[in-house]
Formats: structure tokens, sequence, C-alpha cells
């Protein structure tokens, strides 16, 4: 048997954005993606969200990165070629593609739409694809995935605000579904207002729960209450406001993405409350056992939802006029979009106009 060129099993040439090494700068990269298969979705990126996740993985700080790295979980576009055997999308449709591009389709989790907890999750950028070559995200022109992972976008949702509903989104809106954080009259708190915790508050206002916002920055409560909705707002670094709102939480989705202190979350907990963490540090968190165990207090964690959460999401987010607070930017300001990222200094969410500024 002749062995196939990798060109002659990726035909497609894409072009991207890709990290190369610890520092996490990206620079222009080409590379090919694979034919569209009979069950695969072929489409033209316009928009791709910038994650905090994308940073941590273009610098290695989960420890598992593979160069280069095309990052971009967040990626929505216009459908340009569908396989034979692809029956819920069509040329010119509007979809989207987020932290996932495969699973095993045969185990539990699979069986349970809950995709993201199988074994074999392909992730959409930085894994091993089926076939064994890398998976690349949407820093690049075009993407090819598997119908089952592809998002349809309603048509009231604009496609550059809506970007990041795709990781954002779904990856609050699924624990505050599982964890019973819900219910109208139920009091939640949000910890840090990035990308993930700003569309946080504004599904949690649409599930009719108080919110309360946590967070380091004084400078983020005038728009946390105005402009996001949410009821009140903590600096975290304030005893006496953290003292005077012990007690008060059902719950708490905690989206910060760097080492930080659990003890004074607990304390804002009522009794049998529920800690949830969906952000991601890069080391280890110190857990505190003894005000866990007095008020019978919980904590868990979620990762993404599953893709029939993700399109309900959504379709709620549609509903109820839900997309993230966006500064749309070109491709070449990347680097410094993740500078500032870093910073906290971007109210929400960066995108990229992939479309009209990926320039081979
Ligand atoms: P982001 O936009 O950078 O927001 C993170 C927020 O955390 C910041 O805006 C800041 O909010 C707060 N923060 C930052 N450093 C802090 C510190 N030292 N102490 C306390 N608070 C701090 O990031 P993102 O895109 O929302 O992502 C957040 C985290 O979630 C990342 O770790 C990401 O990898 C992870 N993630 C996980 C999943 C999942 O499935 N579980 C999915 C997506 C992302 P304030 O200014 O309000 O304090
Ligand atoms: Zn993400
Ligand atoms: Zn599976």
């Amino acid at each position: 048997m002749v062995a196939k060129l990798p060109e002659e099993e990726h035909p497609k040439q894409a072009f991207g954005w890709a990290a190369r090494d610890q520092s996490g700068l990206l620079s222009p990269f080409k590379f090919s993606r694979r034919a569209t298969a009979e069950k695969d979705v072929a489409f033209k990126v316009l928009y791709c969200g910038i994650c905090h996740s994308d940073l941590h993985m273009a610098k290695n700080e989960w420890g598992v990165t593979q160069y280069p790295l095309v990052p971009g979980h967040e990626i929505v576009g216009i459908v340009t070629e569908v396989g034979s055997k692809v029956d819920k999308f069509k040329v010119g449709d509007k979809v989207g593609v987020g932290c996932m591009v495969g699973s095993c389709h045969s185990c539990d989790s699979c069986h349970d739409n809950l995709e993201n907890y199988c074994p074999k999750m392909i992730l959409t950028y930085g894994a091993r694809n089926h076939d064994g070559t890398i998976t690349y995200g949407g820093y690049s022109d075009l993407m090819v995935a598997e119908e089952h992972f592809i998002v349809r976008i309603p048509d009231n949702i604009s496609l550059d605000a809506g970007a990041p509903l795709l990781c954002a989104g779904i990856t609050v809106y699924s624990p505050l579904r599982y964890f019973g954080l819900d219910k109208p009259g139920m009091h939640v708190g949000i910890v840090g207002l990035g990308g993930l915790g700003h569309v946080a508050v504004k599904f949690a206002k649409a599930m009719g729960v108080k919110v309360t916002v946590i967070s380091t920055s004084p400078n983020k409560k005038q728009e946390a209450v105005e402009n996001l909705g949410a009821d009140s707002f903590l600096v975290s670094r304030d005893q006496d406001q953290m003292q005077s709102a012990m007690g008060t939480l059902d719950g708490i989705i905690d989206t910060v993405s760097a080492v930080h202190p659990l003890l004074p979350l607990f304390t804002l907990l009522k009794s049998h409350g529920k800690l949830v963490l969906v952000g991601a540090p890069e080391k280890p968190l110190e857990l505190p056992v003894f005000p866990l165990i007095a008020g019978r207090k919980m904590v868990g964690g979620s990762c993404i939802g599953g893709m029939k959460e993700t399109q309900e999401m959504i379709d709620f987010a549609a509903k109820h006029n839900i997309t993230a607070d966006v500064e749309v930017i070109p491709m070449d300001y990347v680097n410094t979009a993740m500078e500032r990222m870093l910073k906290g200094d971007v109210r929400y969410r960066f995108v990229i106009d992939v479309a009209k500024t990926l320039n081979p």
C-alpha cells in the first residue's frame, strides 16, 4: 500500500494564526483540513471569540499543549459544503462550533447527550482527531466538523456577539441548570466578571434568579448593576462587604481564571449551598474543609455542556435576547487582546473578525 501524503488526506488548504511555543504569541500559519466527509459540515469562519482557555493553552499553562496550536472554540460562520449524509444543515446556514468536534458516540455519556464527559471527547483544537491528526481551532478561515457537533445559530442572534455563547455561554448555562440554581427566587453568586461571568449574570437573570457579582474590580460595579442586570455587587477584597453578605447565597458559579481563596466564597453560601467551579487556574486551589462540613456545603465542577444542551442554551439565548458584550478586533490584534484579557481590560469578550481581517 502506498502511504498517502498529508495533503491528499487533508486537501483543504487552510490559513490561521498559531502559537508556536510557551510565549503564547500567535503568528500566521498555513495548514490543511480534511475533505468534507459524508457526515461533515464545512463552513467559512466569520467570527471567533477569544476565551481565556485559548490563553492558558497558548502558553501551555495546563501542561498539555502541542505546538503549533491554532486556538479558538467560539466559532461562527456560514456553511459552504455538506457531506452526502448530512440532513440538518445546508449551504448558507448560520452555524457554530464550540469546544468539541468529536466523541465516541457509544459510551454512557454519549448516550445521555453528555458528549462533553465522553472519555474520547475530541477538543476543537490541540487534540487528536479519530484519524490521529491534530485539531485546529477557529482562529482560521475555514472549519470542517462532524454534523453532530455543529450548532445552528438562530436568526436573531448576531454572529459577532453570539460567538462567545458557544463556550462562555454553555459553560455557565449548564451548571446553573444541572445544580438546580435556575429556580426563580434563588440567590446565586457569580465570581469573576469576565467573558464567562458576564454571560452568567445574563442567563441567571433570564432564569429569574437573584444575582450577586463577586469581583476584584470595583470599577465594574456600575456596569454589572446597570447594564448586566445584577442585583448586587461585592468587592471580594473588601472584608466588610463580604462579611455583610455572609450566608446569603444558594449557589455560586466561580469563573476565576487564576488561583484565589475559596474560604470567603464558602462563607457567602447558606447551609447546603453549592460552589461550582468552572474557571480553570493553572495551579490547584486550597480547599478548607471545616466550613464545608459545618454547613453541609458542596464543591463541584462543570465542563462546557453536551450538544443537545448547547442548542437549548442558544435557543434560550435567542428567546431572551442574550448575547455577549464584545469588542470586535482584527486578527493581527490577537496578541494585544490576550495581554489585555489577562489584565481584565476587556468589556467583556474579544471577538476576532476573521472573515474581514485574516489575510493569507
Ligand atoms: P476572563 O474573561 O479572563 O475572566 C476571568 C475573570 O476572573 C476576570 O475578569 C476577573 O474578574 C477574575 N480574575 C482574574 N484574575 C483573578 C484573581 N487573581 N483573583 C480573583 N479573580 C480574578 O476569562 P474567561 O474566558 O471568562 O474564563 C475564565 C476561566 O474559565 C478560565 O480559567 C477558563 O480557562 C475557564 N473555562 C472553563 C470552562 C469549563 O468548561 N469549565 C470553559 C471555558 C473557560 P473580576 O475583574 O470581576 O475580578
Ligand atoms: Zn472556552
Ligand atoms: Zn462517548
